[in-house]
């Protein structure tokens, strides 16, 4: 898998992200600012429409040529911190994780059970990385994936979900 790639200039970035399901990079375009308004609320994710515009036709299995969405998570000095590709809305609970599981491991996906503005921070009732992390624990991500995307350990992140499971903001779902 080549690795994603993003140029800066002074207002916008280009981003090449590599889509799972086009088996290829998808190049977009995002505007710093709103990257960086995006940002206020935890954290930015572009989410582009495509599809496939040379699909293998001979592969019944590739389905790239229809319609799916790229979510590309995005830091605050722009670069890329995580990719998902998917049909429809969001993944399915089935297609995250679904490698670690076909390969016999055990994928926790953290979910956040209670909506929680950025004022939780102001009252210090959680600290700006908790904040984040919760944000990223949108039922989308594994605990490896929330870690890389918030560029913290996996062993810290574990900790911290345990701190937030106690406060009752986070469930972790457990699948085998
Ligand atoms: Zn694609």
């Amino acid at each position: 898998m080549p690795e994603n790639k993003v140029k800066k200039y002074f207002s916008l970035i280009e981003v090449w992200a590599w889509c799972d399901i086009c088996e290829d990079m998808v190049s977009l375009r995002v505007d710093k600012n709103e990257i960086t308004d995006g940002l206020k609320m935890g954290i930015y994710t572009k989410e582009y429409m495509h599809s496939n515009p040379s699909p293998d036709l001979e592969d019944t299995d590739d389905q790239s040529g229809q319609e799916h969405s790229i979510f590309v998570y995005i830091d605050d000095v722009f670069n890329v911190t995580g990719v998902k590709s998917f049909f429809g809305e969001s993944p399915t609970t089935e297609e995250i994780g679904a490698k670690v599981i076909q390969e016999g491991g055990e994928v926790r996906i953290p979910v956040v059970v209670k909506d929680i503005s950025p004022m939780a921070v102001q009252l210090g009732m959680l600290n700006k990385e908790q904040f984040i992390v919760l944000k990223i624990c949108d039922g989308m991500n594994t605990i490896e994936q929330v870690a890389e995307i918030a560029q913290i350990s996996v062993e810290k992140i574990e900790k911290m979900m345990e701190q937030l499971r106690k406060k009752g903001l986070v469930q972790v779902i457990k699948r085998t």
